[in-house]
C-alpha cells in the first residue's frame, strides 16, 4: 500500500465487484447500474467507475454536472445520467457532454425541448414527493417529442415492508409504453431486494455496492468495502479514577492502557462513536468522546501496540450504524479528505 497520511481508507476492490455481481444477479434480466454520486458515496467516484466498468457495469448515475466534470474522460460505451437534471447554467454543457440529464420538473422538460436537447432521461414522481414530474403530466403529453432513454422513478421506503412500495410500483408500471422511453428503472439497492416485480429494465444500486445492507435479504451476500485505519500517535497508561477526553465522559475504574489514534470527527468518525465505537474486531473499545482529530481506544488486550502501528476501526456498516446512530449512507458519505484512499 502507498500513501503517507496517518490515516487511510483501505478499499476492497474485489468486494466492490462482488457486491455489484450479486446485485446484478439479483436484478435478473434487468441491467444493473451503479449510483456513484457524492464521489462514489465517499470512496472515490472515478476508481469505483473504473472497477465496475471493467466488471461489466454500463450505467452510472451522478447528481450534478460538477460530478460529471470531476470524472474526466469516460471509457467508450458507458451511459452516465445526471440525476438532478439541468439548470439554465448547465445547458451548454448538458447538450454537448457525454452524460445526459434526468429531467425532473416541468421547467426542466421545457428547457430541454426548447434547446432541442439530445437523448435524456426523465424522473416521474410516484409518491415520494421529492423530485419528478407528475404521472398526470405524462398523461397530458408533457413528454411528447422528447427522445427518452430511461424513464425513472424512485422508491421512498424500499428498506421497509410497507404498502407504499407496491403503490409506487403499480403507478410506475402503468407508465409502460406511454412515453417512448427505451427503458424503465425503479429500484435502488433496497428495491432490488424487493424482487423481480421491481426490477423493470435497469436497477440503480448505490449503498449495497459499497457494503451497506439495505434489507435482510442482502445480509451474508454484501461485503464491507471501506475499512478506515488510523495510526497510533501515543500509547499511555491511566490509573483508576482518571478520566479521558473532552468533558471527561469516561472515568477509569482500574488502571488501563490506551492508544491515541490519528482520526476524529473531522474525518467522518463522528461523535456518535464516543464510548460506543470499537476497533480491532471488537477488542479495542473507543474510550471517551471522539475529538476533531483524535480518539482513544483501550488496548489492554494487546500489549504490543505502539506508536506508528496501524489500527483498523470496526466499520461494518450495519454494526457501525447501530453503534453510532448514523445511517449507513452517512457513515460512507462523511468519510473525510485526510484519508489516503488505498485500493487493495
Ligand atoms: C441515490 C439514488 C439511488 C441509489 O440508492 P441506494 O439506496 O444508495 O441504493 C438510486 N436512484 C436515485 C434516484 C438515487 O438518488
Amino acid at each position: 500500500m502507498t500513501g503517507t497520511a496517518p490515516l487511510r481508507l483501505a478499499l476492497d476492490g474485489a468486494a466492490l465487484i462482488a457486491n455489484w455481481r450479486w446485485l446484478d444477479a439479483q436484478s435478473g434480466r434487468a441491467a444493473c447500474g451503479a449510483a456513484i454520486k457524492a464521489d462514489g458515496y465517499g470512496l472515490g467516484a472515478r476508481p469505483v467507475l473504473d472497477r465496475l466498468a471493467d466488471a461489466g457495469c454500463r450505467d452510472f448515475f451522478v447528481t450534478t454536472w460538477d460530478e460529471v466534470r470531476a470524472l474526466g474522460a469516460l471509457p467508450d460505451g458507458l451511459s452516465l445520467s445526471v440525476l438532478h437534471g439541468v439548470r439554465d447554467a448547465d445547458m451548454a454543457e448538458a447538450t454537448t457532454a457525454r452524460a445526459r440529464p434526468t429531467l425532473n420538473t416541468v421547467e426542466q422538460v421545457k428547457r430541454w425541448k426548447l434547446a432541442g436537447g439530445p437523448t435524456c432521461d426523465v424522473m416521474v414522481d410516484t409518491g415520494m414527493n421529492r423530485l419528478g414530474i407528475a404521472v398526470q403530466d405524462v398523461a397530458d403529453g408533457l413528454l411528447d417529442g422528447l427522445n427518452i432513454d430511461t424513464l425513472l422513478s424512485h422508491l421512498a421506503s424500499a428498506d421497509e415492508d410497507v404498502p407504499q412500495n407496491a403503490q409506487q410500483r403499480t403507478a410506475f408500471a402503468a407508465l409502460a409504453g406511454r412515453t417512448g422511453a427505451r427503458r424503465m428503472s425503479l429500484a435502488n439497492s433496497a428495491g432490488i431486494c424487493l424482487g423481480p416485480d421491481y426490477h423493470f429494465d435497469l436497477t440503480r444500486p448505490g449503498l449495497a455496492l459499497y457494503g451497506g445492507i439495505p434489507r435482510g435479504e442482502a445480509a451474508g451476500h454484501i461485503a464491507q468495502v471501506a475499512h478506515p485505519q488510523a495510526q497510533v500517535i501515543q500509547r499511555r497508561r491511566i490509573g483508576p479514577g482518571q478520566s479521558v477526553g473532552y468533558n471527561a465522559t469516561f472515568t477509569a475504574e482500574r488502571a488501563m492502557e490506551l492508544a491515541i489514534l490519528n482520526i476524529g470527527y473531522a474525518d467522518g468518525y463522528l461523535r456518535g462513536f464516543s464510548n460506543r465505537g470499537s476497533a480491532g474486531g471488537g477488542r479495542f473499545p473507543v474510550i471517551g468522546r471522539v475529538s476533531m482529530d483524535l480518539i482513544a481506544i483501550a488496548v489492554d488486550a494487546d500489549p504490543a501496540i505502539a506508536e506508528g502501528d496501524w489500527i483498523a476501526l470496526d466499520y461494518a456498516l450495519p454494526e457501525a450504524s447501530a453503534q453510532s446512530g448514523l445511517a449507513q449512507y452517512e457513515l460512507l458519505t462523511t468519510l473525510g479528505h485526510r484519508f489516503d484512499r488505498v485500493w487493495m
